[in-house]
């Protein structure tokens, strides 16, 4: 594994553009459990995969309803608000900061990245602390809005004050579209780096898991695309041969090592 990440802080030294792509793997060592890993909540409990794929289709049908149901009901993943970032995204923080890293695009909604420090991040799927105007797109932070009392009122959903729209989690479900803007930011940033370090994602939702096909794509005649993998376990990246390589092992004790690394390379 050492040999691995010498490769891979050597490739990061070298890169002009180099983007992270992480998913719940990395926030496992918070605390916050990842949905197909073995510990997993779609592994341990099918039925609320099953049930999680329809919740859109209740938002759009009747969203008082769907309101009224997810304030009375417990977040699958536990209460995010409360976790606290771990190594493997201070790591991303510190490579930021050394002027190595772009910029982070994240599926996950737990906002630790930006917790930590990471200052341009792409949350794809979400953010638990924010709320989203369905029809145009304006987000507001959770806390703007009392939510309990629009329930005792009956006054749910919320409506948006811009244009009068319905108000939804910003979190994406399974069936919803990507927000354009997201959407529209991390394909530019795909098509432009020249490196990408996928860190903790089974890399089957999509269309996230069609960005590192997007970069290897990307080929100007002078420069490839370089696509690494962190991740526990192998995923469908590394058996299609889309990343270059897989450092097996867990991302908050692999990326502090890679930033010690590079930080010994570039002392030398
Ligand atoms: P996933 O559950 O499908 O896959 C997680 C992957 O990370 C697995 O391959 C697992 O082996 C690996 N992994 C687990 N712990 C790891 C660690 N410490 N180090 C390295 N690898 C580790 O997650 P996904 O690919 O992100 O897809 C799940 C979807 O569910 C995402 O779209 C995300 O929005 C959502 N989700 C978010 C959170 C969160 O916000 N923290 C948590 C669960 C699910
Ligand atoms: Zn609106």
């Amino acid at each position: 594994m050492g040999d691995l990440i010498k490769r891979a802080a050597q490739d990061l030294i070298e890169s002009r553009y180099a983007i992270a792509l992480t998913g719940a793997g990395i926030s496992t060592e918070s605390g916050i459990p990842d949905f197909r890993g073995p510990s997993g909540v779609w592994t341990k409990n099918p039925q609320a995969e099953r049930k999680a794929y329809q919740s859109y289709q209740g938002f759009l049908a009747d969203p008082k309803k769907w309101w009224e149901e997810r304030l009375r009901g417990v977040s699958l993943l536990g209460d995010l608000e409360k976790a606290e970032p771990n190594a493997g995204h201070y790591a991303l923080v510190e490579l930021e900061t050394m002027g190595l890293l772009k910029c982070v695009i994240t599926q996950n909604v737990d906002a630790l990245h930006e917790k930590a420090g990471s200052v341009n991040v792409i949350e794809y799927h979400g953010s638990v602390l924010k709320l989203r105007c369905v029809d145009c797109g304006s987000r507001f932070k959770r806390e703007e809005y009392t939510l309990e009392r629009l329930r005792t009122e009956g006054a749910l959903p919320p409506r948006c004050p811009k244009c009068r729209g319905v108000i939804k989690t910003d979190g994406v479900a399974f069936g919803e579209p990507i927000p354009k803007d997201v959407a529209r930011r991390s394909l530019e940033e795909a098509r432009k780096c020249d490196l990408m370090l996928i860190c903790g994602t089974s890399a089957v939702v999509y269309p996230f898991a069609d960005l590192p096909r997007l970069a290897r794509e990307r080929k100007d005649g002078v420069l490839e695309t370089i696509i690494i993998e962190i991740n526990a376990d192998p995923t469908p990246l590394t058996e299609g041969k889309i990343s270059d390589y897989l450092i097996r092992g867990k991302t908050g004790e692999i990326l502090p090592r890679l930033v010690e690394t590079i930080r010994r390379i570039r002392d030398r």
